[in-house]
């Protein structure tokens, strides 16, 4: 064998090693996206079983999930209400656009708002009023008053909030 041929096999072979280790690091990576694909469905049947953030008593699979996964699922203003105040709880800043009008939707606060909503502990829902927003109503009141914790005080919201229905499921428009 001469010189070259030696040299040449010398590359082949880093070459070869090259290759193997990036089939070896592919498959590392692959397995921790299984695993922390994993990971995130457990974290999520687990919240599926746990009680609803909103206080209705029923498992948030039960009960604002169904929102969550389907906006036109929200029969009354008051679930949507009750629907919003879980997304607070969960940083689902999606749903809190979603199920926001969209003449009032703060798009460019997005980041602020889910920033925000992690910082606190939301502590319950106490929903006070509604008038209208059945299922056949087109737009409903809901006063209620939000209780959360912020740098270790606990402050509440209380407002009265105006729903009506855009594109044939209800939103929230604002504070009447
Ligand atoms: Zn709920």
């Amino acid at each position: 064998m001469s010189k070259k041929g030696k040299i040449k096999n010398g590359n082949n072979k880093a070459k070869h090693t090259k290759l193997l280790n990036q089939k070896k690091n592919k498959i590392r990576e692959e397995k921790l996206l299984n695993k922390q694909r994993l990971r995130a469905l457990i974290v999520k049947s687990n919240l599926y079983k746990d009680a609803c953030p909103c206080g209705s008593n029923k498992t948030f699979g039960n009960c604002c999930a169904i929102a969550h996964n389907n906006i036109e699922e929200v029969s009354t203003a008051e679930q949507l209400m009750r629907s919003r105040y879980t997304a607070y709880a969960l940083g689902n800043i999606e749903y809190l656009m979603s199920s926001h009008h969209s003449l009032t939707r703060p798009n460019k606060e997005q980041d602020e708002i889910l920033n925000w909503t992690k910082s606190v502990i939301w502590l319950s829902l106490e929903i006070l009023n509604s008038s209208n927003g059945s299922a056949s109503d087109i737009e409903g009141t809901v006063e209620f008053k939000a209780h959360f914790e912020e740098v270790g005080a606990t402050q509440v919201i209380h407002e009265h909030s105006k729903f009506v229905k855009e594109n044939g499921h209800w939103v929230y428009l604002g504070e009447v």
